[in-house]
């Protein structure tokens, strides 16, 4: 065993016995339920003591730094980290907590944020205290973002901001928003964009919940009426903010890649496939069309996990994300979309349930996973927008559509 290796183990040794003391039993592969209705509140009980101590010892946000309440963790120290809470069935609550904080505002905050804006904002993230939403969409601004219109205008003592975002994830529930905002109407609608951190308590912003057809109402219509933003809270450079909008994305679009740790142990398609439909004498399943088509999914999401490992493993700063995150993205997308309707496919009638006692729970949490996996080719930019980016910033392509 090299140096390097002793030391990696002792750090996984060092993992296990803090697991052992500080996760609480009656959460184990629990995962997401175990936040049950706290989903979109703030969490009690078991789950509230086990935040708090993720937090303390800066496991919630592992690989950020220490001064900001993350653990300073390497890579591969972060995924030991995360392989031991797998074994252990421990499942890290803070990135939901903190809505869009670790795994977008935050990142940029790290990147672009004043000493100031990284001491006053970083910890309540990491901490999963404070939770962030983000206001990019408009009405007449999706995929075309720089058309957007939300406008701030300099009062000398703090920015008054009036428009309105849509589909803002979370907003009726989040401490701040990161939101992009017109600063100057005069210029060419890229080079008059800034990014402006708001606290959502306030007077001038309100918010109304959209509901979806999976039953849940996870996003809103958010309304700007002379809402105020401090003057330190300018993120980035005044009127940079596409750069710094469009690096957000990139930390979106790569926390879209389906490298996500969920702590809950899901049944293998192969084994669904085997229950529903049947095997053949030899043990293969018994209808070969569906078998062909399962094989070559089962091939593809392996592939994609294996890409996703080599790029981790080769990335070289904690936060390094490239354009390579938008092909990630739409690879994730197509697993995931295709790995629902084969669900539910194999499930057959048993699969189209929406409830009641005559369904199993993961025949109904299937149809649930199906409908809201249709808005992943459509968030954090859509599958032909990605692939826009991907024939331009990587493939060298010229730009054909979306001038401004
Ligand atoms: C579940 C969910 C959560 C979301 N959360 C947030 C959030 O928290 N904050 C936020 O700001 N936004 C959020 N969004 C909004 C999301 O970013 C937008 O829906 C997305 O960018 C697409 O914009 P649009 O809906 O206006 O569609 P449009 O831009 O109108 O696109 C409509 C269709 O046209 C296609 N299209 C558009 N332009 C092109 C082009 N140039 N080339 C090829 N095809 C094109 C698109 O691919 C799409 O199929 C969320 C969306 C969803 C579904």
């Amino acid at each position: 065993m090299t140096d390097h290796d002793q030391v990696l183990d002792a750090f996984r040794h060092q993992v296990k016995s803090w697991l052992q003391t500080n996760f609480p039993p009656d959460l184990k592969d629990k995962g997401m339920q175990m936040l049950k209705g706290d989903v979109r509140g703030k969490l009690s009980g078991d789950a509230e003591i086990w935040r708090g101590r993720l937090a303390e010892a800066g496991w919630g946000a592992p690989t950020w730094p220490l001064e900001y309440g993350g653990g300073g963790l390497n890579h591969e120290q972060a995924k030991v980290l995360n392989e031991e809470m797998q074994l252990a069935g421990a499942f890290n609550p803070i990135p939901i907590q903190a809505g869009m904080g670790i795994t977008m505002v935050g990142p940029t905050i790290l990147e672009y944020g004043t000493q100031d804006q990284k001491s006053r904002h970083l910890p309540g993230i990491t901490s999963g205290l404070i939770r962030w939403c983000l206001g990019y969409s408009e009405p007449n601004a999706g995929s075309d973002l720089a058309s957007l219109s939300t406008k701030a205008e300099d009062q000398g003592d703090c920015w008054v901001v009036n428009g309105q975002k849509v589909w803002t994830s979370g907003a009726d529930i989040s401490e701040w928003c990161g939101a992009l905002v017109r600063t100057d109407p005069t210029v060419k609608k890229r080079d008059g964009i800034s990014l402006l951190m708001l606290k959502m308590d306030q007077p001038g912003i309100e918010t109304r919940p959209i509901k979806l057809i999976a039953g849940a109402s996870p996003f809103c219509e958010t309304f700007f009426d002379n809402a105020r933003a401090e003057k330190n809270d300018l993120l980035g450079d005044l009127n940079d903010g596409w750069s710094v909008g469009k690096r957000l994305l990139q930390h979106e679009r790569a926390s879209q890649t389906g490298n996500r740790m969920t702590g809950v142990k899901s049944e293998p398609l192969q084994a669904i496939a085997k229950r529903y439909v049947g095997t053949t004498a030899e043990g293969a399943l018994a209808d070969p069309d569906l078998r062909i088509r399962l094989a070559n999914h089962l091939m593809d999401a392996r592939a994609h996990g294996l890409t996703i490992s080599r790029i981790a493993a080769e990335a070289r700063g904690n936060v390094e994300v490239t354009a390579a995150a938008s092909i990630l993205k739409n690879s994730a997308t197509g697993v995931a979309q295709t790995q629902a309707e084969l669900t539910l496919e194999l499930m057959g009638m048993r699969g189209l349930g929406w409830e009641g006692e005559g369904f199993e729970a993961a025949e109904l949490a299937n149809v649930r996973t199906w409908l809201s996996g249709k808005a992943m080719s459509i968030y954090g930019g859509s599958f032909e927008v990605q692939n826009n980016i991907i024939s331009k910033n990587i493939l060298g392509l010229p730009e054909t559509t979306q001038k401004g």
